[in-house]
C-alpha cells in the first residue's frame, strides 16, 4: 500500500452492496484499490478466487502495483463476520477486507485487517 489508509469511498461502498445484491444467493468477491489512502475502486476477478486460482493471488500480490489494498466479498446470509476461510484468506494476502451480508446497504458491511481484527474506515463522500 503507497499510504495507510483511513477511509473508504461511498461509491466503493454502493458499488460493492449492489454487485452483492445482484450476484445473490451467489457470493460476490472483488479486490480493490486505494488512492491516497481512501479505498476507492472496485476490482473485478476471474471466476473464484477461493481454492483454485492461488495463482491469481500471486499475480495479484506481485509489487508492480502499490495502490492494491485488499479484498471485498459478499455474504448471502445476515453475518458480516469472517469465516476460517476468510480468515486464512485474509491472512495469506494481507491488506484490507470488507464482508457485506444482506440487506447489502451503507450500514451492512464490515472491514478487517489480515489478522481479521475490525478496522474503522472513514466513510468518505
Ligand atoms: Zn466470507
Amino acid at each position: 500500500m503507497s499510504k495507510k489508509v483511513y477511509g473508504v469511498s461511498v461509491d466503493f461502498i454502493d458499488g460493492f452492496n449492489e454487485s452483492a445484491r445482484s450476484a445473490y444467493p451467489d457470493e460476490f468477491i472483488c479486490f480493490h484499490r486505494e488512492y491516497d489512502g481512501v479505498i476507492s475502486e472496485i476490482i473485478l476477478v476471474p471466476g473464484s478466487v477461493y481454492g483454485e486460482s492461488h495463482s491469481f493471488i500471486n499475480d495479484w500480490m506481485s509489487p508492480i502495483d502499490f495502490h492494491k489494498s485488499g479484498s471485498a466479498h459478499s455474504h448471502p446470509g445476515y453475518r458480516n463476520d469472517p469465516s476460517d476461510a476468510d480468515l486464512d484468506f485474509f491472512n495469506q494476502m494481507g491488506g484490507i477486507h470488507f464482508i457485506t451480508c444482506q440487506p447489502y446497504d451503507r450500514s451492512s458491511w464490515k472491514a478487517y485487517d489480515s489478522s481479521g481484527r475490525k478496522v474503522d474506515l472513514e466513510l468518505v463522500f
